[in-house]
């Protein structure tokens, strides 16, 4: 058994700069010159970037491509999957292959005590002992689940029936594909951040997910990544 605090996301595959971008919005005033000008004045990219941001120009981020493969538990997924537009997804099957015996157990820095009312949830310290009891009775259920499941495995039992007694804190993989401006609404959604000028209460789990692929877009699309801040946090 393995027991995990922590998700999984990497980058596989990606075609996308700040240059797909501009490329794309310059068509509309040099139409067939739009790719000789992408090298032309470093500062007035930044700018029309940041204009095609702050007035919700959304469709010249479009024209990239981002793939992350990500291995997070079934409840980060249920939410995940929620996201349908300008997202691909491909998941492992638990109808074709044995789900692995990885779970979901928070580590010590991960909030346990939830105040306040739905949609303003503020989350604090658990004690030494909440945790204590979070770690054994997760790990004790996910035990006796996990034999259940095997138990009915090797009795001949289908995989797609047998799964039925696994909990979401249960690891599966994904691939993902996004691109800037689809990843930034999920961002938006999926992130708690001081700049946000529309507050998001996110789980922490799929925020860890977020904080991730944010991470690495920053460093592909940094001019789109900036202006995104820069105004808010607000998908184009
Ligand atoms: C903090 C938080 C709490 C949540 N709690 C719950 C909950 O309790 N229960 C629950 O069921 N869900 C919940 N959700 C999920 C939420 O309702 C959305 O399904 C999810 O955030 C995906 O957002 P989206 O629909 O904007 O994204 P996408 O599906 O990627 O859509 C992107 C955008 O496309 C447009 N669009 C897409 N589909 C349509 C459509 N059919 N009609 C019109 N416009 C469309 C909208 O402008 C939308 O914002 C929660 C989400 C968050 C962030």
């Amino acid at each position: 058994m393995r027991f995990l605090d922590d998700v999984t996301v990497e980058l596989v595959k990606h075609s996308a700069s700040d240059r797909d971008v501009l490329w794309a919005a310059r068509v509309s005033t040099a139409g067939e010159q739009s790719l000789a000008e992408l090298d032309k004045d470093p500062e007035r990219s930044k700018g029309l970037i940041n204009f095609l941001m702050r007035d919700r120009h959304g469709s010249p981020f479009e024209h990239n491509s981002m793939t992350f493969f990500v291995s997070a538990p079934i409840f980060v997924f249920r939410e995940f999957q929620r996201h349908r537009v300008g997202w691909s997804y491909n998941e492992e099957s638990g109808r074709y292959r044995e789900l692995q015996s990885a779970f979901y157990v928070p580590g010590p820095e991960r909030k346990l005590v939830q105040q306040g009312k739905p949609g303003h949830y503020v989350f604090t310290e658990g004690t030494p002992e909440q945790h204590k009891l979070v770690t054994e009775a997760m790990e004790g259920a996910y035990r006796q689940s996990y034999a259940a499941y095997q138990e009915m495995l090797e009795a001949g039992v289908a995989r797609e029936v047998a799964r039925a007694v696994l909990p979401v804190g249960v690891f599966s993989t994904m691939y993902a594909t996004c691109n800037a401006r689809s990843l930034m609404h999920f961002l938006s959604l999926r992130t708690q951040h001081e700049q946000a000028r529309v507050p998001s209460f996110p789980q922490r789990e799929i925020e860890m997910v977020a904080e991730r692929m944010e991470e690495v877009w920053a460093g592909l699309m940094p001019l789109t990544h900036a202006a995104f801040i820069a105004n808010g946090r607000v998908a184009p």
